[in-house]
């Protein structure tokens, strides 16, 4: 279960160090995973506002050199590292840059923004070495939430949520203990089909699913919030986070964005956390926390230019990977992590052009129905199941 998140810990090598005494602030290193996505950049706005309290001593990416490049000008970090490298000078290259750049000693934070189930080896071997992980990349959890969770507790790790729902929990829960949460409820915008019917999403096409309401994102995720799998991800990553059985985690749609999330009280009280939809914020204080900093990247909040604040049931026959992803969290073992790969697998495919809107989820239920019982004792098992999950997937296309 998760209790690292209490807010009661403080970050690895934060004595309390108190802002009105006048030492200067303890600085701490940051590797930054997925610095050229959605939210790599954006965590770079943030860092670089914060240079005097963060330095980033790692970067790196999959593929996109001339960013990665500029980049590691602006910053200077110690560390590059990118994936598909063509041999770049002193730059580090393949997969094995992720772990290379999560285990540095001189790193207390690894922020992770790498999309997929890639991000998850970079993720324990951070937590292993007791460091800091500020995770966007929710894929880790869903793939190996125990695992990751018992090498958090084995190595003096932390996970602090970067994702906005799981950060307002975080910072509504504050330190009180788990025993006093009743129900934990995610909002979700609904995506850009919120209101379509059942017949016009069997013609959604892929500039559809890309139109998102309201956040700006990378293809993966605001495909996956088109089709709801994101809530899905996101009910199991608030699962293990916080520790809360599947039953008391409820989702609701609301369409604007705002309000981030909710909690509720075992004595019935509810706090939730709202600001206009930024993943600054999350991201600021996923490195800050249990502290807060002066920054100014959240836009004035105004409840009058915001409202109305609306809320409504989700349309879960509509959207079915949503339950098909919460009833994989509730089975356990290999089913969440080959949840995710098929997913992973099929989201690919649709963002080719190569299959259709419904096929996501057909994928994800074939793969469902053939892989949950696979094994899943180890880290090597969970990922024998992606690559099953995977290969299911591509087959199914193949045959078509
Ligand atoms: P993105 O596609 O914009 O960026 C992904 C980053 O990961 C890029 O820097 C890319 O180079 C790197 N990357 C991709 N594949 C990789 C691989 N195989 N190995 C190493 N690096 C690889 O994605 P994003 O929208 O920034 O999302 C990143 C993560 O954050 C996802 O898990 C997503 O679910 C989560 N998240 C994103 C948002 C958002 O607003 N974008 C919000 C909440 C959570
Ligand atoms: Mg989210």
């Amino acid at each position: 279960m998760a209790t690292n998140l209490s807010g009661r810990g403080g970050a690895k090598g934060e004595s309390g160090g108190s802002q009105s005494s006048a030492q200067a602030p303890v600085m701490r290193g940051v590797a930054l995973l997925g610095s050229t996505g959605s939210i790599g950049t954006t965590a770079l706005r943030v860092l670089e506002r914060q240079r005097h309290r963060y330095s980033v001593v790692a970067l790196t990416a999959f593929s996109n050199e001339p960013l990665l490049r500029e980049q590691a000008e602006r910053f200077r970090p110690s560390f590059v590292g990118m994936v598909r490298s063509g041999g770049n000078g002193d730059w580090r290259s393949g997969s094995e840059c992720l772990t290379e750049a999560a285990s540095l000693p001189e790193v207390d934070i690894v922020l992770n923004a790498v999309v997929g189930a890639a991000g998850l080896d970079a993720t324990l071997a951070a937590l292993e070495r007791g460091k800091r992980v500020a995770l966007a990349n929710k894929e880790t959890l869903v793939v190996a939430g125990e695992l990751v969770m018992e090498t958090a507790a084995l190595g003096g790790g932390e996970l602090v949520p970067v994702d906005s729902e799981h950060s307002a929990i975080l910072q509504c829960i504050g330190s009180r203990p788990v025993t006093e949460v009743r129900r934990l409820v995610l909002t979700a915008s609904g995506g850009p089909f919120r209101s379509w019917s059942r017949e016009r999403l069997e013609r959604a096409t892929l500039a559809d699913a890309l139109q998102h309401p309201t956040w700006s994102m990378g293809r993966k995720i605001t495909v996956d919030s088109a089709t709801l799998a994101n809530k899905a991800l996101e009910v199991i990553e608030a699962h293990f986070l916080f520790g809360i059985p599947y039953d008391r985690i409820d989702v609701v749609v609301h369409p604007q964005s705002v309000v981030h999330s909710f909690v509720e009280f075992v004595d019935g009280s509810v706090l939730a956390q709202l600001g206009v939809p930024s993943m600054e914020l999350p991201v600021l204080y996923a490195l800050t926390h249990p502290e807060r900093l002066p920054d100014t990247g959240v836009p004035p909040f105004d409840p009058i230019e915001l409202s109305p604040l609306t809320f409504e049931p989700v349309r879960d026959t509509a959207f079915p990977l949503l339950s098909l992803g919460i009833a994989a969290g509730k089975a356990g073992g290999a089913a969440p992590a080959v949840f995710n790969a098929a997913n992973e697998a099929a989201v690919a495919l649709f963002l080719g052009g190569a299959v259709a809107f419904h096929d996501i989820s057909r994928a994800v239920e074939h793969a469902l129905d053939r892989l949950s019982d696979a094994p899943s004792a180890s880290r090597e098992q969970l990922l024998a199941a992606d690559a099953d999950a995977r290969r299911l997937v591509s087959e199914l296309f193949d045959a078509c």
